[in-house]
């Protein structure tokens, strides 16, 4: 999943990037206000991290900026003691907050729930016949048996299981499986398409020529 984070703290946007790196999502930045809402309404993000402290427009501005023109899911970071800013926030339309300091397995815990729930799933575990991806552990099994994943095809499968029975275009892909610094070949999802089909059954992802890839639902 492609994320943006907006913070101006350097050591903290490192922080969290790298963070959201491990957790496989590619991760954009942007460090003011003005650059975070020039990028939130420039690309679809899945999700942004939007903290509510920043140079030039703060976090609330930016978001009310966005939720005039897009629904991406919003997670506020905000001041601890601060009621008064988690309530602004998700009343200026945040999807989710967390107040600093920030613990990180949490931020990806809820950052999963919000993608989720932007897609219409409710729950971490998605099944599609016989095979279970669990986007909590991000893990996938088919017919109970474990399925091992390189870094780069799991996010690829859980983007098209979250949009099971709708056609995926390949840019859709390369918009979202890569960040802003990522120049991946050209061919890569050719090839990660090509081995899930060898783990999970050729049938499993339908190729609809000249428009994308499709996990029937
Ligand atoms: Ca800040």
């Amino acid at each position: 999943m492609r994320i943006l984070i907006v913070e101006d703290e350097p050591d903290m946007l490192r922080t969290l990037s790298q963070a959201m790196r491990e957790e496989g999502h590619a991760v954009d930045e942007a460090v003011d206000g003005p650059e975070g809402l020039y990028k939130a309404t420039e690309w679809d993000y899945d999700a942004i991290v939007l903290d509510g402290m920043l140079p030039e427009m703060d976090g609330f501005e930016v978001l009310r900026r966005i939720r005039l023109i897009k629904k991406t899911p919003v997670l506020m970071l905000t001041a601890r003691a601060k009621v008064g800013d988690r309530i602004h926030g998700l009343d200026t339309g945040a999807d989710d907050y967390l107040a600093k300091p920030v613990d990180l397995n949490e931020l990806a815990a809820r950052l999963r729930a919000v993608i989720r729930r932007s897609q219409g799933d409710a729950s971490a575990i998605i099944t599609i016949g016989d095979v279970q991806i669990d986007t909590s552990s991000r893990r996938a099994t088919k017919a109970g048996a474990p399925i091992v994943l390189t870094g780069g095809e799991y996010p690829l499968l859980e983007f098209l299981a979250l949009r099971r029975g709708k056609i995926v275009t390949r840019t859709d892909l390369y918009d979202h499986l890569y960040d802003e610094n990522d120049t991946p070949m050209s061919n890569i999802v050719d090839v990660q398409i090509s081995n899930l089909r060898k783990k999970f059954g050729a049938e499993f992802i339908t190729t609809h020529r000249g428009q994308g890839y499709c996990i029937d639902a």
